[in-house]
């Protein structure tokens, strides 16, 4: 089967509007799809695929495909936990989270353009919960506030940049008021699941509160449309520092070459490859968890074969929230006294001197 489904409008609010939301209106689309699971599924985690996103998808079990429409085996993961990193036991207010010392995250909000399938708030994205509320965000600036030793504030969620422009300038504004907060960074899919969100009056509210980062979540190569990226160079040309975390995901990007094909073209976006993420136990998503080793070989391939400027950090979430930690590939391979014998990216060992 083949798919060509054409988006004709530039308008993000529309296009949001014409999201596909339900199983029937799925089915239509794509007839092969049963109906029953999709319901099934839909029943714990919904779905948005708004008609960009559509206009991507070519192919069943494509790249897009993949991260966009549900599959039953969400359903059937009974070994995981809906938040084993302990999100919830670390938030002091709801909807932010104090793990490390001097940054917290900020969920601002808890709907995106796009459930992607691999998501790892899926207890909390896009359900009629209202996990985010006027007054978790004034609890959550308060807690800022109060909170002297915090100097960066990552506003994630759900998607921040799925917000009003006035809803997102006002939040601004208010963290940008307390004086320790040095630096604001946004995460965000935003420009990958609907760049048309990035509009002129968006960006010049975001430039008026530099140091400004935004970390955007690309996954495969073929995410980065004409569309994306003409999105991103409107970001980059206003000075905005773009990054990238990339979630390492079984049957979309997890081989060396897949991978070597995105690092380079975020790098010639103007997206610095940040993180390649393994991804976490969370309940619903263990289909798409691929070995530690898989992400060590693709890391270990990186290293030598494209620049170094377009080599991520390759990072495990510790359960219970325990943090970030980097992993490389193992380039020590002996150590005594005087001497470390190191392996390079081509598996050649040097001798080198520690004295
Ligand atoms: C990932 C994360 C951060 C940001 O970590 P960096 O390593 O600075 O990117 C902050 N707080 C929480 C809870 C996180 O999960
Ligand atoms: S955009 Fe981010 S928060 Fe939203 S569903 Fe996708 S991965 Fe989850």
């Amino acid at each position: 089967m083949e798919t060509h489904y054409n988006c004709t409008s530039t308008d993000w609010r529309e296009l949001l509007n014409q999201s596909v939301i339900d199983a029937e209106s799925l089915t239509q689309l794509f007839p092969i799809i049963d109906s029953s699971s999709i319901r099934f599924v839909l029943e714990r985690y919904p779905m948005r695929i708004n008609p960009y996103v559509l206009s991507l998808i070519h192919n069943p079990c494509d790249p897009i495909w993949r991260q966009a429409i549900p599959d039953i085996r969400e359903c059937k993961d009974s070994n995981h936990t809906p938040d084993p990193l302990s999100e919830e036991f670390q938030s002091p207010v709801q909807g932010l989270i104090h793990r490390y010392p001097h940054r917290v995250l900020f969920q601002i909000s808890d709907q995106c353009a796009m459930y992607c399938r691999h998501c790892m708030r899926k207890r909390i994205t896009g359900k009629s919960l209202s996990y985010v509320t006027d007054l978790t965000i004034s609890q959550g600036i308060d807690y800022i506030q109060k909170t002297t030793s915090v100097n960066e504030v990552v506003l994630s969620g759900g998607d921040p940049l799925i917000l009003d422009d006035h809803r997102i300038e006002a939040i601004l504004s208010e963290i940008s008021r307390i004086t320790h907060i040095e630096i604001i960074r946004i995460h965000t899919r935003i420009p990958c699941v609907l760049p048309q969100r990035i509009t002129l009056d968006l960006i010049s509210i975001l430039q008026r509160f530099q140091p400004i980062y935004i970390n955007i979540q690309f996954n495969h190569p073929d995410e980065i449309t004409p569309e994306a990226s003409f999105a991103c160079k409107l970001l980059a040309d206003s000075g905005i520092a773009l990054g990238s975390q990339t979630v390492l995901l079984k049957g979309i990007n997890d081989s060396p070459d897949i991978m070597k094909q995105l690092m380079m073209k975020l790098l010639k976006n103007r997206i610095k490859p940040y993180y390649l993420h393994h991804t976490d136990p969370v309940q619903g998503t263990h289909h798409f968890r691929t070995t530690i080793e898989k992400g060590l070989e693709i890391m270990k391939y990186l290293r030598g074969n494209i620049s170094g400027m377009a080599i991520p950090n390759y990072m495990i979430d510790l359960p219970g929230g325990k943090g970030k930690v980097p992993l490389l590939p193992n380039y020590i391979v002996n150590k005594n006294k005087h001497m470390w014998i190191i392996e390079n990216y081509s598996g050649e060992l040097s001798e080198y001197d520690i004295m």
